[in-house]
C-alpha cells in the first residue's frame, strides 16, 4: 500500500476504484509494465467487502470470503507493480490530456484514466441493517440466494430489481414476502404479473421495515414492520432480508465530464470500455446496472486494462 503523499508527477494509468474491476484493471496494466495507480476510494474493495461467502466466483470450488477475495486481488495486482493508494479521488479534470486527478492534497497527471468506482446498493438507513449485512441481510439475490434454502425471506422494494430478485429467490425460499412502501409497484407489468401468479410470493403493501431483528451469530430472525397507512407495527418472522431499492453509481465527481445515462451510469461504447473521452475507460458496476457480478466486473476490468494499454501504444 502506498501513501497518497508519495505520489507526484505523471502516470500512464490511474484507476479510480478497488473492487474486482479496478483491481483487475490494475493487474493487467501492471503486467504490461504500466505501473498503474489504484485509488481505493472510501469503500475500499467495493461491495465484495460487505459480503461473506462468495460461491459463484470461478476457481473457488469451496467458496471464498468476499474480503479475502479482494485481498488476494490486491496482492496479485501489487505483485506486478500496481500501486494501491488508500485515498479517495475528490475531483478530476478530463478536459485535456494528461488528465488531472486530485486526491486530498495530492494532484497528479494521468495519460489514461479508468473509472471503476462501482455502484453502492441503497440501504434503508437502519443501524440494525448495517450490523447484519452479510449475516442475513443482503443486497444481492444472485450472490446470496443459495444460502437461504427452505427459509422464509423478505424482499424490500417495488421496482424491477425487487420483483426479479423476489421471483428468483422463490427457487430457494419456503415463502417470501415483498414489502413495498406504497400500494403500487414501479416494476414492469410483465414482472408484476409473474410475481402475482407465483404461489410462494406474498405482498405487504404500504409497509416499511423499521428494524431488522437478529444478531451476527444467529443471523436475521425477523423484521419489525409498520403499515404506513394504519400505523400498526408487527413482527414478521424471516431468516433473510433482501434490500432491493436501487443502486447509486459512484459518478458524482464525473458529472458534466463523462457521458452518463439518466441514472448516472457511465456509457461505454462499441462493446468495449471506451467512454466519450479518448483515454478514459469505465469498467464494472459503474457502467453496468444489469449483471452487477464480481466476475463480470473483473472481466470488464480486464477489458479496460487492455483498452488503456492499446490506447497508450497508439498515442505514444
Ligand atoms: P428503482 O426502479 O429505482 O426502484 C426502487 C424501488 O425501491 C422503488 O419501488 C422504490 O419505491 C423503492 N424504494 C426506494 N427507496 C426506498 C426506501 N428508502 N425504502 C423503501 N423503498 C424504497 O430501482 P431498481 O428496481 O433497482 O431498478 C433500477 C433500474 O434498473 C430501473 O430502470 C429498472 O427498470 C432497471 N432494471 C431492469 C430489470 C429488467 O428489465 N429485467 C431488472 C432490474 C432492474 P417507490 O416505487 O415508492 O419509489
Amino acid at each position: 500500500m502506498v501513501k497518497s503523499s508519495e505520489l507526484k508527477g505523471r502516470y500512464k494509468v490511474v484507476i479510480m476504484g478497488s473492487g474486482p474491476a479496478g483491481l483487475t484493471a490494475g493487474l493487467y496494466t501492471a503486467r504490461a509494465n504500466l505501473e498503474p495507480i489504484v485509488f481505493e476510494g472510501i469503500e475500499a474493495g467495493g461491495q465484495l467487502t460487505l459480503t461473506t461467502d462468495v460461491e459463484n466466483y470461478p476457481g473457488f470450488p469451496d467458496g471464498v470470503q468476499g474480503p479475502e477475495l479482494i485481498d488476494n486481488m490486491r496482492k496479485q495486482a501489487e505483485k506486478f507493480g500496481a500501486k494501491c493508494v488508500l485515498a479517495q479521488v475528490n475531483s478530476v479534470d478530463l478536459t485535456q490530456r494528461p488528465f488531472k486527478v486530485v486526491a486530498g492534497e495530492v494532484v497528479i497527471e494521468a495519460d489514461t484514466f479508468i473509472i471503476a468506482s462501482g455502484a453502492s446498493a441503497k440501504l434503508l438507513g437502519l443501524e440494525s441493517e448495517k450490523h447484519l449485512l452479510g449475516h442475513g441481510v443482503s443486497t444481492c439475490a444472485t450472490c446470496d440466494g443459495f444460502f437461504f434454502k427452505d427459509r422464509e425471506l423478505v424482499v424490500v422494494g417495488g421496482g424491477d430489481t425487487a420483483i426479479e430478485e423476489g421471483i428468483f429467490l422463490t427457487k430457494f425460499a419456503s415463502g417470501l414476502s415483498i414489502i413495498h412502501r406504497r400500494d403500487k409497484l414501479r416494476a414492469s407489468k410483465v414482472l408484476q404479473e409473474r410475481a402475482f401468479k407465483n404461489p410462494k410470493i406474498k405482498f405487504l403493501w404500504d409497509t416499511v421495515v423499521r428494524e431488522v431483528i437478529g444478531d451476527a451469530e444467529k443471523g436475521v430472525t425477523g423484521v419489525k414492520i409498520e403499515n404506513v397507512k394504519t400505523g400498526e407495527t408487527t413482527i414478521k418472522v424471516c431468516q433473510g432480508l433482501f434490500i432491493a431499492i436501487g443502486h447509486n453509481p459512484n459518478t458524482e465527481i464525473l458529472k458534466g465530464q463523462v457521458e452518463m445515462n439518466d441514472n448516472g451510469y457511465i456509457i461505454t461504447r462499441d462493446g468495449a470500455t471506451r467512454t466519450n473521452i479518448p483515454g478514459v475507460f469505465a469498467a464494472g458496476d459503474v457502467q453496468d446496472h444489469i449483471y452487477r457480478q464480481a466476475i463480470t466486473a473483473a472481466g470488464s476490468g480486464c477489458m479496460a486494462g487492455m483498452d488503456a494499454e492499446r490506447f497508450l501504444e497508439e498515442h505514444s
